[in-house]
């Protein structure tokens, strides 16, 4: 049986670790050859020998999504070694917490640089290469829970989601508009245990997979704010992912995704 996104190029941003580790596997899974970017190479490297072992297709470029040139140079880098881009799952993200009267500018700043201008970026060259293949393409934008909604402490982090968000949908317009064929939908998780908590609740630095504090911050967080009354895993994030960047979803863009365990809904 044919894979359900067989024969499609997928570019997976910040794809060494948690959400875009787990979109990276799923997608190869299905078939998909996969370009991993971020800028922890050694776990980058990680995930691609990881796939290879698996049987799937994949390889790894050094990407920070804030910078302009480092976006040209990754699509012309999928261009030669792929030659065709289908899906681009625009994922690294960082998350930082404080009053706002507390946040200092620069880290205010530098979030919007990842989780605003790296979106931005990724739409604005990677659209090109998805139109010469006259084929179409899915993006899926990493928004979240706190996109949707607010959270105190987090006003930061709000704001950038929120602005992915109504940027997806913007560019979902603009590519019907085109008619190309090119689909663009927001993903909001909820409380998903990635490393990206370290740096949210304080756990840990960042980054490092055996902090022993953060399941059971975020065991309580959850069994206050999560219906279902259990946290998310990376694989839950993918599965939905991997709907959006297939053909199943053809009719789909401009659209929220939220898996979430029934966080928003409360
Ligand atoms: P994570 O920290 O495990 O992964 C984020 C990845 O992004 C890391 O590998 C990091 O190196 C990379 N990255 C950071 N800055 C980068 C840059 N400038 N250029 C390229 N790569 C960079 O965290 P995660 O939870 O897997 O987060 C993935 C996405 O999911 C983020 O956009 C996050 O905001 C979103 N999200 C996560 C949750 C959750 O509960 N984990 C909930 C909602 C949304």
């Amino acid at each position: 049986m044919a894979g359900r996104v067989e024969g499609k190029v997928a570019l997976i941003t910040g794809g060494a670790s948690g959400i875009g580790r787990a979109c990276a596997e799923r997608l190869a899974q299905e078939g998909a050859t996969v370009v991993v970017t971020d800028l922890q190479d050694a776990k980058g490297a990680e995930v691609v020998a990881a796939i290879r072992a698996a049987g799937g297709k994949a390889e790894y470029l050094h990407h920070d999504v804030t910078q302009e040139q480092a976006w040209i140079d990754v699509i012309a880098a999928v261009k030669a070694s792929q030659g065709r881009l289908d899906i681009l799952v625009n994922n690294a993200g960082i998350g930082l917490s404080a009053s706002v009267l507390e946040m200092p500018l620069a880290d205010f700043q530098r979030q919007f640089a990842i989780n605003v201008d790296g979106v931005f970026l990724g739409l604005k060259h990677s659209i090109p290469l998805m139109r010469e293949g006259k084929a179409g393409g899915s993006i899926i934008n990493m928004s979240s829970i706190a996109g949707l909604k607010g959270s105190p402490r987090m006003s930061g982090y709000c704001g950038t989601k929120g602005a992915v968000r109504l940027m997806t949908k913007s560019v979902a317009m603009e590519c019907a508009n085109e008619k190309d064929g090119i689909r663009v939908n927001s993903m909001h998780p909820g409380i998903i245990e990635t490393p990206i908590w370290d740096s949210i609740i304080g756990t840990g630095d960042p980054g490092d997979n055996a902090r022993p504090a953060r399941p059971a911050v975020l065991d309580a967080l959850t069994a206050d704010a999560v219906p279902m009354g259990v946290k998310g895993y990376p694989e839950d994030i993918a599965n939905g992912v991997l709907w959006l960047a297939s053909d199943e979803s053809r009719y789909v863009t401009g659209a929220e995704m939220v898996i979430d365990g029934g966080l928003t809904v409360k």
